[in-house]
């Protein structure tokens, strides 16, 4: 039997519906209404994308939001700048510098300027202390996402052998301390890994977060495994793409090749994963939309943790 497919649709619109309401009892009980600041960069179109739907996601659960577009020349010492006035702001809750930033920036110091307490992300340091100790604290949006997505499609976590593919400091780390949280039993792959499919076949949850177009497998998978993906790429051509898809859903790819050059993929093949799985997530629609619903979340909770709510 083929695999479900858990929608993030679904859940994302639940999230931002909850947040929705949340954002509405704030203002009536404490007269505040969170507002959220983006920096994009000047000419990185899929930042722009990302950052157009965090906007639109805001405007639809009524957290105030600016975008702020760099211009290419700016340096570090002129973003830092523009970060700690950010920090300054008392209006101001959350901020967000969209990554990745260009060679010439700093990241590092752009990512520990941010105040602690705006830190939306979740990436600095303090936010990465506190998560790891189980504090209350911002947890990065994509890991909390594939949190939620499991929890809300009532799929048991604690004692599952859980397996992540990829351990950088946006996903595969934080996600490894937050299925511990929920009890989990945690393995994290990478690069480096001997005979990844012996390790990842023995997933009852397996989460990919690799960044390359397909490349879990069939034969990397147990039976009936949960399959979440988080891979954003791009597949170009038409095989790639009669590799991954079969049916109405190849139709539909075929096409955007040949309108746009490219449809997005994850880094799992969805027709081997469909035949094997018990769930699967899709892309597009699947954890990129808990991320910017997550997002909105963490807005409203770095509002409330720094008013003491
Ligand atoms: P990243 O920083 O490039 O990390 C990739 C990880 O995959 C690394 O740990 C790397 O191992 C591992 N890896 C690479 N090749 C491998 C292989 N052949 N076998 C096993 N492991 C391998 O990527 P990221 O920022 O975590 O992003 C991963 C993917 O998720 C990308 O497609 C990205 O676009 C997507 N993403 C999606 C969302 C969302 O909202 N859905 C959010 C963030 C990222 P080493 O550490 O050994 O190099």
């Amino acid at each position: 039997m083929a695999a479900q497919i858990l929608s993030g649709k679904t859940i994302a619109d639940a999230i931002k519906a909850e947040v929705g309401e949340q954002v509405a009892s704030l203002e009536s009980g404490y007269g505040f209404s969170p507002c959220l600041q983006q920096y994009v960069w000047g000419e990185e179109p899929a930042s722009e994308v990302y950052v157009g739907n965090k906007i639109k996601a805001a405007a639809e659960v009524g957290i105030r939001s600016e975008h702020l577009h760099l211009p290419v020349g700016t340096d570090t010492d002129e973003l830092l700048n523009l970060v700690r006035s950010l920090n300054e702001r008392g209006d101001v809750d959350g901020i967000l510098v969209q990554l990745p930033l260009p060679k010439h920036i700093d990241e590092r110091s752009i990512i520990e300027a941010v105040d602690p307490e705006k830190d939306v992300d979740g990436f600095h340091p303090v936010n990465v202390g506190k998560l790891s100790l189980g504090h209350r604290s911002l947890v990065p949006c994509t890991p909390a996402g594939v949190i939620e997505i499991l929890k809300r499609s009532n799929i048991e976590i604690a004692g599952k052998h859980v397996v992540i593919v990829g351990r950088s400091n946006i996903v595969g780390k934080p996600l490894a301390i937050l299925f511990l949280r929920e009890n989990a039993t945690v393995t994290i792959c990478h690069s480096r890994t001997i005979d990844l499919a012996s390790v990842t076949s023995q997933a009852d949850i397996l989460v990919a977060a690799i960044g390359r177009p397909g490349f879990i497998r069939g034969d990397h998978l147990k039976a009936g495994a949960v399959v979440i993906d988080v891979g954003i790429n791009k597949a170009e051509t038409d095989e790639f793409a009669r590799e991954l898809f079969d049916g109405d859903e190849l139709d539909k790819r075929l096409k955007a090749i040949s309108t746009r050059g490219y449809t997005l993929v994850g880094d799992v093949n969805p027709k081997e994963a469909s035949q094997k799985a018990s769930y699967v997530t899709p892309v597009p629609g699947g954890v990129g939309l808990l991320t910017v619903a997550m997002l909105m979340k963490n807005t409203v909770e770095a509002g409330m943790l720094r008013r003491g709510i």
